[in-house]
């Protein structure tokens, strides 16, 4: 039974007491090169954690005498985070700077989304996952994850900033390589918004129709994001609930020989994550930041939460394809943590 702690929304106020309450960097040591694993937001999307929050959390690090820093890896899709320099650029544009926040922003897979190294799981899926050098090479970790829907593990929080977020361009596409969208051409207009987004240069607009290539898809999604028409959609086969293993395994493998606590943010939660570059309304009012050296019950946590909040299951709800446990128990079952949990709430 793991403990997760609990801040309401209502209690935002408290956030530096309540981190420093709960011990959120005891696990830091001196001259750890700490990493603080976030996403910056893609460049129109208003969904991710407001920089501010970050401060109190690098200052307890810089407290324990360490050396704090922002990271986040590249994107496989074609948006403002697909290289370091915009992604950069993307970060300093929402407000996670150092004087805001306390420490730089690293770009943990280098300028082209390459610097990474092979870190051996041997789990089911892979044997050796590609984790990005920032991460890798860092001492201690603190991942600060926006919880919110996911187009393909139902919901995103924790495990999936430490299994899609740290892995590098290769690692990526390693996780996705089997998600080639369905495809429904009747309903495209010819409009030619998915065709920039993709990478790999798969969609081709002839005739007014979408064309896809599958040989060159690699299974990131994006053409499903940028429709407007949805005229790309899931194959939900056992192949989605594969990419939830392939995400948790490259968890495992971001956490391996680490020192990590985990905060998620249950606030301004939409359907799509926050790679979906446009502003969308959230679902739910704003419920409160949860926490935990177990990522495992923390998702599980916040998902439940969630849904006591809602008053059935939310995920379900919105994605009823998608069984958003999978991660849950596979992470579970290879060591990750548990999904047994002990509510602390912040009085
Ligand atoms: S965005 Fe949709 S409607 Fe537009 S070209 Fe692509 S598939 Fe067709
Ligand atoms: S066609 Fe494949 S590679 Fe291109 S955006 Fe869609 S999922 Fe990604």
């Amino acid at each position: 039974m793991s403990k997760v702690f609990y801040l309401p929304w209502n209690r935002i106020d408290s956030f530096a007491a309540w981190l420093a309450k709960i011990g959120a960097a005891d696990h830091v040591r001196e001259n750890d090169f700490t990493a603080i694993k976030i996403h910056f937001g893609e460049a129109g999307n208003k969904g991710f954690i407001n920089p501010d929050f970050v401060k109190p959390v690098a200052s307890l690090v810089s407290g324990r005498k360490a050396l704090p820093f922002m990271t986040d890896a590249n994107t496989i899709y074609v948006g403002q985070r697909a290289d370091a320099v915009r992604h950069a650029l993307v970060a300093e544009s929402h407000g996670f700077t150092t004087k805001n926040c306390g420490c730089p922003v690293i770009i943990a897979d280098g300028l082209r989304g390459n610097s990474g190294a092979e870190v051996e799981v041997n789990l089911k899926h892979f044997k050796k996952v590609n984790i990005a050098n920032a991460v890798n090479f860092s001492d201690s970790l603190v991942f600060m994850s926006h919880f919110k829907g996911h187009e393909i593990s139902g919901f995103g929080g924790a495990l999936k900033n430490m299994g899609m977020g740290c892995g590098t361009r290769a690692g990526k596409y390693s996780m996705h390589d089997t998600l080639n969208p369905s495809v429904n051409e009747s309903l495209c207009t010819g409009c030619a918004a998915c065709v920039k987004w993709c990478s790999p240069k798969a969609l081709k607009v002839s005739g007014k129709k979408i064309t896809l290539d599958r040989s060159k898809c690699t299974g990131c999604g994006e053409c499903i994001l940028s429709c407007p028409e949805r005229v790309f959609s899931i194959p939900w086969d056992e192949k989605t609930s594969n990419v939830q293993e392939k995400i948790v395994e490259y968890a495992a493998g971001a956490l391996k020989g680490k020192r990590h606590f985990s905060i998620n943010f249950i606030n301004y939660v939409t359907k799509f994550c926050d790679c979906y570059a446009t502003k969308e309304n959230p679902l739910l009012d704003d419920i409160g930041v949860m926490a935990s050296s177990d990522p495992v019950a923390l998702d599980q946590a916040c998902a439940d939460l969630v849904n006591s909040k809602f008053g059935a299951d939310f995920w379900k709800h919105i994605f009823p394809e998608i069984d958003w446990t999978v991660q849950l128990k596979y992470a579970e079952q290879i060591g990750l943590g548990s999904r047994k949990y002990e509510l602390e709430e912040f009085l």
